[in-house]
């Protein structure tokens, strides 16, 4: 009997872990359907590709997107010690405030608006330029400055400067909007998940048990209470009993799978499956909202690309002194832009990178060229997680919706717009031979023809391009109502790994 079980070892689980077990009267048992965090390529932050459907990725898919060409899209998610904070891109990123004060003011979250939030941030953070309003100093999150730049990624703030947007050397500061380089979650050239923060200095403790290999299967509940959770570790089924609180930090496709096979979500649904139903709540895996992406492509013959930097030169230059092009976490510069001057907060975030961005990562990046991702992260279009069966092995059925709202492609074309804007400013526009992605295909005659371009973005050729999601949220459901109904206006940006 523990007091705690908590399933997923995750940027939630490792955080609560820790914290929990601070209190030396508090026993909790930590689950994790992955393994530990030792491989190499997870420490070392260029590496970051390597880990895409590997052993560390839950490697899900999401089903034909009919407003994105019938595509189904990659959708990693980590199964790992400190979860997708062992395979993210490590760009210490918050919400916007505009977005916090809607969960609470809009949605009935209280305790969730920006003034609510920002200590939380503020404790857990050590930032490498130190204390301030804004930053912690001194909390168990390494943030720092990236110690490796490369000259596209350069170009690119610099061209966004000239094209009009302003410098923004703190995106988590006094305002998100600009562009420059992010601070990474790293510490001296490496990776700085959730677990190194937090729960491997936590990890000795006597009241503190983690299980790897372990999936969590359902949750007991009796009288009305979750009362422990049901586990499969190396072929057997457990059972782990909590005599205070089970909480599941399994994120945001796992989470609902969870609960569904627990026996609460809506009812007809679980019913399909043969499932008990405990509680109808039509919440669970609905109002899923992921931030889609638009990748630009520019080839760049004249500039060596990262990856020709990745070559065993530099990994032992990283191996001996943890400093050089391997330190990078590839989505080096960016920023936030509003494709629409009245809109509250900006709805897209740009990610530089210096190599070609293809399938949604998956291709290898072999020859020489530069993308920006659009990132939409004022999202209107919704979706929801449901269940492939009552078999809690099987993946959940993933359906984001990508598209049916048509506000989310009216916002990526203009993003597309002014991302050649970008691109046609020096100094990137002498870098660049030729635009492969969206391509001419999808092109007015010249940049700033808004109908004609806008039409052709709605072809389907164009839409293939759309790739992958990185930011899922909100299918377990928030806020004061029943089932936390879909609100038209924007949603909240991701919240950041911690
Ligand atoms: C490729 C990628 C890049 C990203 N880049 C960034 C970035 O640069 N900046 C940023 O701020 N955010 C980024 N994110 C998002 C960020 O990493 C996530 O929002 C965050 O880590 C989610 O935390 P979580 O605790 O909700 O879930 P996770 O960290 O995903 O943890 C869930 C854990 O639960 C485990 N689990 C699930 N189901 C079960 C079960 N049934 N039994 C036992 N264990 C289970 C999983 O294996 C996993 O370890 C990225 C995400 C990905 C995938």
């Amino acid at each position: 009997m523990y007091d705690y079980v908590i399933v997923g070892a995750g940027s939630a689980g490792c955080v609560l872990a820790a914290r929990l077990t601070e209190n030396p009267a508090a026993s909790v048992l930590l689950l994790e359907a992955g393994p530990p965090d030792t491989a190499d390529e997870i420490h070392i932050p260029a590496a970051l590709n390597l880990l895409f459907q590997s052993s560390y990725d839950w490697g899900f898919r999401t089903v034909p997107q009919d407003k994105a060409a019938g595509q189904s899209v990659y959708w990693p998610r980590g199964r790992v010690i400190g979860g997708s904070s062992s395979i993210n891109a490590m760009i210490y990123i918050r919400g916007n405030k505009y977005d916090y004060d809607t969960w609470r003011d809009e949605y009935g979250c209280d305790g969730w608006g920006y003034n609510d939030v920002l200590p939380y941030f503020i404790r857990a953070e050590q930032n490498s330029r130190g204390s301030s309003a804004y930053h912690g100093g001194s909390g168990p999150l390494s943030v720092v400055d990236p110690k490796f730049k490369s000259a596209s990624t350069a170009a690119f703030v610099e061209s966004a400067v000239n094209a009009g947007s302003v410098a923004n050397p703190d995106f988590n500061g006094p305002t998100q909007d600009g562009v420059g380089f992010y601070q990474v979650t790293q510490k001296d050239g490496r990776r700085w998940s959730a677990a190194d923060a937090y729960l491997h200095p936590a990890e000795k403790r006597p009241n503190l048990t983690v299980r790897t290999d372990a999936l969590a299967t359902s949750v007991v509940i009796e009288g009305g209470r979750a009362v422990g959770v049901r586990y499969l570790h190396r072929g057997s089924e457990h059972l782990a009993r909590a005599e205070a609180e089970v909480i599941l930090c399994g994120g945001a496709v796992n989470s609902p799978q969870l609960l569904m096979l627990s026996g609460i979500g809506p009812a007809d649904h679980l019913r399909e499956h043969g499932i008990t139903v405990v509680a109808d709540s039509p919440g669970v895996g609905a109002n899923l909202s992921d931030h889609p992406i638009a990748a630009a492509l520019w080839s760049t013959p004249k500039v060596r690309s990262l990856a020709e930097l990745a070559g065993p030169k530099n990994l032992l230059r990283w191996q001996l002194t943890h400093s050089g092009p391997m330190t990078t976490n590839v989505a080096q510069s960016g920023g936030f832009v509003r494709t629409n001057s009245g809109l509250p907060a900006p709805d897209i975030q740009w990610h530089a990178l210096p190599v070609p961005f293809r399938n949604g990562g998956l291709a290898d990046p072999t020859d020489r060229g530069f993308s920006v991702l659009l990132t939409l992260v004022d999202v209107r279009s919704r979706g929801k997680i449901s269940l492939r069966s009552a078999d809690p092995r099987h993946k959940p059925v993933i359906d984001p919706g990508y598209l049916t709202d048509p506000a989310d492609l009216e916002a990526l074309v203009r993003a597309v717009r002014m991302v050649r804007q970008i691109a046609a400013a020096r100094p990137l526009r002498k870098m660049w031979a030729a635009e492969e992605a969206p391509g001419w295909a999808a092109r007015g005659r010249r940049v700033g023809n808004a109908d004609r371009t806008a039409r052709q973005h709605q072809r389907p050729d164009h839409r293939r391009r759309r790739t992958g999601s990185r930011r899922d949220l909100r299918p377990c459901a928030a806020g004061r109502d029943r089932a936390s109904r879909p609100h038209p206006g924007r949603r909240p940006v991701t919240p950041p790994p911690m």
